[in-house]
Parts: structure tokens; C-alpha cells; sequence
């Protein structure tokens, strides 16, 4: 399996989806023949994976597509990485991402962008993009990113494979660069609900490094569509405008093939998400401000040298974080300095309390709520890099259920053709708090 995935990726470097490989993958490999030849029952027994490159892997690089990260190797392994290896999976390297997960393109990039197979003059999505393309592409059958505002997701579903964003507190973050603290999420991508529910039974559980983990054991099953009946599903009405039109057919379908299963369809209005992209973005930043100040070249990665230390940390980071980054860590500390933090950050939280209650009222009423992952498949390479608030307004869809803390899945449901060529659609369903699993057997009814 290691084998082939290594010729797998090989063939497809002009994808440039995986930044690096991991030395070490041929003797876990072995390790984990010999655990198999003791008669160890192992769930992902030499499963070959890709992790984001913000993933710590011990003994590996660990770039967050960054140059400021270029020779930095880490020394210890992310929870949720180990959880991998000790269920029997490889590690076989580390796939591509915007840098510090900042991004809806994997543009950003300091290792340049990931491709869409469906059409390379396309971006991936982003900022997972390199793990959704390893998986479409088939290098390796599943892969890990992280979530911050839908770079998860919203890759997925560009690239034409699951991706799940699962309750806040349910992966572990130890291990995890933080982007922003209170809204990442590691999460899966996959090509079945069977693949996934595999992943999150080994993902998901109570890990002490980290202080926001939750206690809740996973219980992933998938199910045949007879279990869809008379589930409540609500489509979100502030979704349903300003979609193109294979986005808005393939929700119908996707509506209507719940409804043929039995299930119970109605619209939802939820007003307040209107605000969740401004919202999110003077959370993200503050957050991030705060989280990137340890790159300063005196711990980590690489450093410029200046006549003084001051000098040296300026030259640094001017150097080493690329134009977004140094955008973000600007507004970031703007938007929480003494005399703007009551107008911006202050009122930005109290806004992320009304959509959390205004999700958690639709509950209520619905066991599942409906979106589109995206407005839009994915776009041409370079169409939004020069623009970045059109950028920011492609995670329209997906960012308030990270405000939320809410589970979240795109699923693969359909094309739309665009020029002559035929690019993947997915619809994002939206669960409860910690019903996560909800998500994965309805993927499995619909299959
Ligand atoms: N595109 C969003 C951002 O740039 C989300 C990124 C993410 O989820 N890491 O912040």
C-alpha cells in the first residue's frame, strides 16, 4: 500500500498537493506488519495518509506553507496524528495548504498552489486544499486538514470528496498550529461515509493536552437510506440566494433525494448569518495576531539576523510571512487595540453568542439544517488573489458553523458544467453539538 501510494503521489507531482514525504513512512510501515504478524487487531492497518502541513509529525518538516516555518522539523506528534499511527495508519507526508490555514485557494502558499484534478487551471479550495486533492486524486484514500472557517469543507467539496468539520472539541488540537484557537478543528476527508466513520472512531476522544478536548466517546456507524426517514431537515433561506445554477440544482436534487427517502424538508430563516463572515473574520484575526507572535525567529524555524534583537524579529517576520499572513497579524492587532476592541473584536463576539442561539433555536425544530458547502465549484487559479474580500466571501457558506462550535459535512453531490468541463458540487449538512455521527449516517443513506 505504502508502495503504491509513493508512486501514486509521484505521478502526480504536478498537482503539487504533497509538500513533503516522511523519511520515516517505510519502517512503520514494517512496524506496523510486524504488530499485524503478532496478531494485533489494527483498524487502519498501513492505510497510507497525508496530513495537512500544519500537522506535527515527529521528525518531520512541518512548514504550515510558510517560509518562515521552511526548515523547521518537529519534535513531538500531534494527538491526532498518533491516534492514526497507533490504529496501523502510515503517515506518507505532508500535503499543501494556504499558508497558516489562511485561505480559500491553497494560492497562498509558500510552496505554490495545489491544482484541481477536475481542471488544473482551477484552484483546489483551500486552505486544506493539498489534502482534498490527495484524496481526489487518489494518492492516498483518506487525509487530514484543519478547519478554521471551512477549509475543510469547502476544498471538499472543490475537489469532489467528503469533508468533515466535526464539533468543536471533539479532535484534538494539541499539535495543531493554531490559526485561531477558538475555532480550528482537525477533520477528515474521505471518498465514503464507511471511509469516514473508520477515521472519526480513531480521531475523535478525550486527549488531556488539550484543554478544550471534550469527553465523548465517538460511536461512528454509516446506515442504508431507510434510516432517513422522517428526519427534519431545514434549509437554511440565507443560503438559497446568489448561487450559480448547477450549486442551486444539485441542492434540489440532493432535497429531493431526501425527501424520496421520507425525509421531512422545510426552509429555516436564520437572519443573523448575514453577519457571520464579518464576524468571523475580526475573530480569525485577533486570534491569529495573538497565535503567530511566537514566530519571531528566536524559537522557531528560520531567523534573519539584525544589528539587535528587535531588528532581527522585525526582519523575520517581514520576510518569512507572506502577504496575507502580515495582512491578518495587521488587522488582527488593529481590531483588538485599546479604542477599537469595544467597536470591532467586543461586538464581533457578541454577535458569534447570537448566531450560536439562533442555530441552537433551529435545532429545535430540525435535526439536520442545509446549505450549499459553496456558492460556487471552484474558481479560476488567480481570480480572487488580487481581491480579498472577494476571497473572504467565498467561506459565505460555511464560516458561522465554526462560530458555532457545530459539526458540519460536505457531501459530494453533483456537477456542474462550467466551459465544457464538469466540476464537483457538495451541499453541507449541518448537526447539533456533538451529534457528529448524525452527519456520517445520513452521508451513508444518501449513497
Ligand atoms: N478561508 C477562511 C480563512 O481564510 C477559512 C480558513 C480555514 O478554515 N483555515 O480564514
Amino acid at each position: 500500500l505504502l508502495t503504491a501510494a509513493l508512486s501514486r503521489i509521484q505521478a502526480a507531482r504536478p498537482l503539487n498537493a504533497v509538500v513533503s514525504l516522511n523519511d520515516g513512512a517505510q519502517a512503520q510501515a514494517q512496524a506496523v506488519q510486524a504488530r499485524v504478524d503478532r496478531g494485533e487487531a489494527l483498524p487502519l492497518a498501513g492505510v497510507p495518509i497525508l496530513v495537512k502541513d500544519n500537522i506535527n509529525v515527529s521528525g518531520t518538516a512541518t512548514t504550515c506553507g510558510s517560509r518562515i516555518l521552511a526548515t523547521y522539523v518537529s519534535p513531538y506528534t500531534a494527538t491526532a496524528a498518533a491516534r492514526l499511527q497507533q490504529a496501523g495508519a502510515v503517515i506518507v507526508g505532508k500535503a499543501n495548504m494556504d499558508e497558516f490555514a489562511m485561505g480559500s485557494s491553497t494560492e497562498s502558499s509558500a510552496h505554490g498552489p495545489a491544482l484541481n484534478p477536475w481542471d488544473e487551471a482551477r484552484v483546489s479550495g483551500g486552505s486544506s486544499g493539498g489534502s482534498a486533492v490527495a484524496v481526489a486524486a487518489g494518492l492516498t484514500p483518506v487525509a487530514l486538514g484543519s478547519d478554521t472557517g471551512g477549509s475543510v469543507r469547502q476544498p471538499a467539496s472543490f475537489c469532489g470528496v467528503y469533508g468533515l468539520k466535526p464539533t468543536y472539541g471533539r479532535v484534538s488540537r494539541s499539535g495543531l498550529v493554531a490559526y485561531a484557537s477558538s475555532l480550528d478543528q482537525i477533520g477528515p476527508f474521505a471518498h465514503t461515509a464507511q471511509d469516514l466513520a473508520l477515521l472519526m472512531n480513531v480521531l475523535a476522544g478525550h486527549d488531556p493536552l488539550d484543554a478544550t478536548s471534550l469527553h465523548a466517546p465517538p460511536a461512528f456507524a454509516t446506515v442504508t437510506a431507510d434510516d432517513l426517514r422522517g428526519l427534519r431537515v431545514g434549509v437554511i433561506q440565507e443560503s438559497l440566494g446568489g448561487n450559480t445554477p448547477g450549486v442551486d440544482a444539485t441542492l434540489q436534487a440532493t432535497l429531493d433525494a431526501l425527501r424520496g427517502a421520507g425525509a421531512q424538508v422545510a426552509e429555516v430563516s436564520l437572519p443573523e448569518l448575514k453577519y457571520a463572515i464579518a464576524a468571523y473574520y475580526l475573530i480569525a484575526m485577533p486570534e491569529a495576531s495573538s497565535n503567530l507572535a511566537r514566530f519571531d525567529g528566536m524559537v522557531y524555524g528560520a531567523r534573519v539576523s539584525g544589528s539587535d534583537v528587535t531588528e532581527a524579529m522585525t526582519l523575520t517576520r517581514e520576510r518569512g510571512f507572506g502577504p496575507e499572513v502580515q495582512r491578518r497579524i495587521l488587522i488582527g492587532t488593529y481590531a483588538l487595540s485599546s479604542g477599537y476592541y469595544d467597536a470591532y473584536y467586543s461586538k464581533a463576539m457578541k454577535v458569534r453568542r447570537l448566531i450560536a442561539d439562533r442555530f441552537a433555536q433551529a435545532f429545535g425544530q430540525f435535526d439536520v439544517l442545509v446549505t450549499p458547502t459553496s456558492p460556487f465549484p471552484a474558481f479560476r487559479r488567480g481570480e480572487k488573489t488580487s481581491d480579498p474580500l472577494a476571497m473572504y466571501a467565498a467561506d459565505v457558506d460555511t464560516v458561522a458553523i465554526n462560530l458555532a462550535g457545530l459539526p458540519a459535512l460536505s457531501v459530494p453531490a453533483g456537477f456542474e458544467t462550467v466551459d465544457g468541463v464538469r466540476l464537483p458540487v457538495g451541499i453541507q449538512f449541518i448537526a447539533p453539538a456533538l451529534q457528529d455521527e448524525r452527519l456520517v449516517r445520513l452521508a451513508g443513506g444518501l449513497e
